[in-house]
């Protein structure tokens, strides 16, 4: 156990892209090593925090999420990454605050309803309201402000110049989604989701498990379709994290 003061917020990256984009805000930094992680200690605009690379997948974030909770102590965490849009009208370069979470590949049916995570009674997972709120607040100042933030070249470049901010059901599975087929197959099991990734449902479901606020934010790197590949890695260091960055740094500025 890290003992502290005042427990820690957790900010948990998918990627490393995004992890560099916060820690060069990050005041009196250590790090410490864990299960192949490394978490960075300190703190940003006066808020005790740990930042640490999630990995990828639901089984890297669970054990991310476990260790955050149970060897850093930290009080909430927050999620970040990108996503692939799922409904129609959630498009590359929009922001999603998830208000609730799903495992889009748990299927023990026909012992129990598809999606249902078994034994727990429940297959949908809620975000805590204070913190999505909060962080849908810094999303659409940070949307507002794309060309301060990014310029005008990379705003129209992307085409962002339409992009949105949503809130509502992400779902999350061990695939990522590339194709039309799968995308248009998901919509129609789960036409309520708005986004697919593969990392917030494990962290919500370890979160609601210890009793954790939590909140998943992702910016919309693909349609998951069959161009979900083009461009990802350069939209994720130019775009995605630059965002996530802001509204993270937004947020904590205007959090008490
Ligand atoms: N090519 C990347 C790997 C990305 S894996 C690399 O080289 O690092 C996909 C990551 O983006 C995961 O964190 C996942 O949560 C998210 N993601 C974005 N679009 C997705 C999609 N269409 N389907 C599933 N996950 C997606």
């Amino acid at each position: 156990m890290v003992a502290s003061a005042r427990a820690p917020l957790a900010i948990v990256s998918a990627m490393h892209q995004e992890l560099r984009a916060l820690l060069p805000s990050l005041q009196h930094a250590r790090s410490v090593e864990c299960a192949g992680r490394r978490f960075h200690l300190g703190e940003l605009h006066g808020h005790p925090v740990v930042l640490v690379l999630s990995g990828i997948g639901k089984v890297a974030a669970a054990t991310t999420a476990t260790l955050l909770i149970h060897a850093f102590e930290a009080r909430a965490l927050v999620f970040t990454g990108v996503a692939g849009g799922l409904r129609e009208g959630v498009n590359v370069g929009d922001v999603v605050v998830a208000r609730q979470l799903l495992q889009h590949d748990m299927d023990a049916s026909p012992l129990f309803p598809r999606f249902e995570v078994p034994l727990s009674g429940r297959s949908h997972f809620d975000a805590d309201t204070g913190l999505a709120d909060a962080l849908a607040a810094a999303a659409q100042r940070c949307l507002d402000g794309s060309e301060a933030l990014l310029g005008a070249a990379t705003v129209h470049g992307f085409r962002l110049e339409q992009a949105r901010l949503h809130g509502g059901l992400i779902v999350s599975g061990d695939r990522f989604v590339s194709s039309a087929t799968q995308s248009g197959e998901l919509h129609a099991l789960l036409p309520d989701a708005l986004a697919v990734e593969m990392e917030g449902a494990a962290v919500a479901q370890v979160c609601a498990e210890f009793g954790k606020p939590f909140a998943v934010l992702r910016c919309i790197s693909d349609r998951a379709d069959d161009t979900a590949h083009v461009d990802f890695t350069r939209f994720i260091e130019v775009v995605a994290s630059a965002y996530t960055a802001a509204i993270v740094n937004d947020w904590l500025q205007r959090t008490a």
